[in-house]
């Protein structure tokens, strides 16, 4: 028992009443309601049966046949995977000319999202309690994913993300939280409530309402928005979960992209 047990999470109140998604396919839930909108979009996330996506201390030859294989099974001829760092960045992509080479890779530098307008160029974020945060302009045929936990958030990434997105401003977004650690799961103390703008000595916080939160606040229509029901530590799907797992999970791969026309 903690003190705050029975306390809702700062920030719960924010997913109220949102559309819920995932459908479970295979070792992926993939977010339907997107792509039936559009026959090319790609959007889901791996589960823990998929094996562990982590970059850091992978062999580079390990990398390639398992974001490769991801990206191959999917139908794209380019994957992007950047090194995450739990900061603010947000590269948009640009990808190649279609050409026929074998599937390429790009590990990128150390940064936490990704957009793009171009097609046939799969995004990932790898994950295992923290957000990963789907964003798709449809009118623009643009995709971004951000990953997003505590640090981020704070630090703003959100806010890049959206600024960075391809298409005009006003063109109708959508944004969707992925499975992540949830509000009940994730008890934090004074400094980390003090950077993400909240009072207190400890509180469970639900990073993903902090998310809707900015989200409406950056001018997303409460419409637009979507959340996964899963929980990474306490939900019934087979996840990765950092917390849950007491540091030793593997990582979740989160992706987003359009195909190239058939
Ligand atoms: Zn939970």
């Amino acid at each position: 028992m903690s003190d705050t047990d029975g306390v809702p999470a700062l920030g719960a109140e924010a997913l109220r009443g949102l559309q819920v998604g995932e459908e479970r396919d295979g070792l992926s839930l993939r977010l339907r309601s997107w792509e039936r909108r559009d026959p090319n979009l790609v959007c889901g996330i791996t589960t823990a049966e998929a094996g562990d996506f982590g970059v850091f201390g992978a062999p580079a030859d390990d990398l390639y046949d398992s974001f490769a294989g991801l990206a191959g099974d999917l139908r794209f001829s380019e994957v992007s995977v950047p090194l995450l760092v739990h900061g603010h960045d947000v590269v948009e992509i640009i990808a190649a000319e279609p050409d026929d080479r074998p599937l390429s890779l790009d590990l990128r530098g150390r940064l936490d999202g990704q957009v793009t307008g171009a097609r046939g160029c799969l995004l990932v974020a790898t994950a295992a309690d923290c957000v990963p945060v789907y964003l798709w302009r449809p009118e623009a045929g643009a995709v971004g994913l951000l990953h997003a936990g505590w640090r981020g958030i704070a630090a703003g990434i959100l806010s890049n993300g959206l600024r960075s997105m391809p298409g005009a401003p006003s063109a109708a977004l959508q944004l969707h939280l992925g499975p992540a650690i949830c509000g009940q799961c994730y008890e934090v103390d004074g400094p980390v409530l003090d950077a993400l703008g909240l009072e207190g000595d400890r509180a469970r916080v639900d990073l993903r309402g902090l998310l809707v939160l900015q989200a409406l606040e950056a001018g997303v229509s409460r419409e637009s928005i979507s959340t996964s029901a899963h929980c990474t530590s306490c939900g019934t799907e087979s996840l990765h979960s950092h917390r849950g797992s007491g540091g030793s999970a593997g990582r979740m791969a989160a992706f987003i992209g359009l195909r190239r026309p058939a």
